[in-house]
């Protein structure tokens, strides 16, 4: 019999109640939201909406695998747990080493932006 000597990973903890992470349904100050089209108002038991997510606004539901934001959480926890610091501590550096998808670097370093006349100036960012 093996025993497991690695650190145990708890997946992401996500609210029922409105899709976020961090907080369990009991605890959830926030409003019911839909987990398959992150719409507010009802459940998503027979909701055959478009999928959204609640938390990266991508097209999947709140609960699916492959959304970033559960990736990161899930990032975070395994950081907490073999760093042994806090939540807070360890969701500062995921993020720095990792920037969160979508928000992503300032990519052009000259953005032409174009004012109310004709003329276009040219911004250094
Ligand atoms: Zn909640
Ligand atoms: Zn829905
Ligand atoms: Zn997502």
């Amino acid at each position: 019999m093996k025993l497991a000597v690695r650190h145990y990973f708890p997946n992401p903890l996500r609210c029922f109640n409105c899709q976020r992470f961090g907080h369990s349904k009991a605890s959830c100050r926030g409003t019911l939201t839909c987990a398959r089209c992150a719409e507010a108002g009802h459940d998503s038991s027979g909701c055959i909406a478009q999928e959204k997510c609640t938390n990266c606004k991508g097209s999947h539901t709140s609960f699916s695998r492959s959304c970033p934001s559960w990736i990161f959480e899930k990032e975070v926890i395994s950081e907490k747990v073999t760093k042994r610091v806090t939540y807070a501590e360890a969701k500062r550096n995921v993020k720095a080493r990792s920037p969160t998808p979508g928000i992503g670097y300032a990519t052009a370093v000259k953005k032409n932006v174009k004012s109310n006349s004709t003329q276009i100036v040219s911004v250094e960012i």
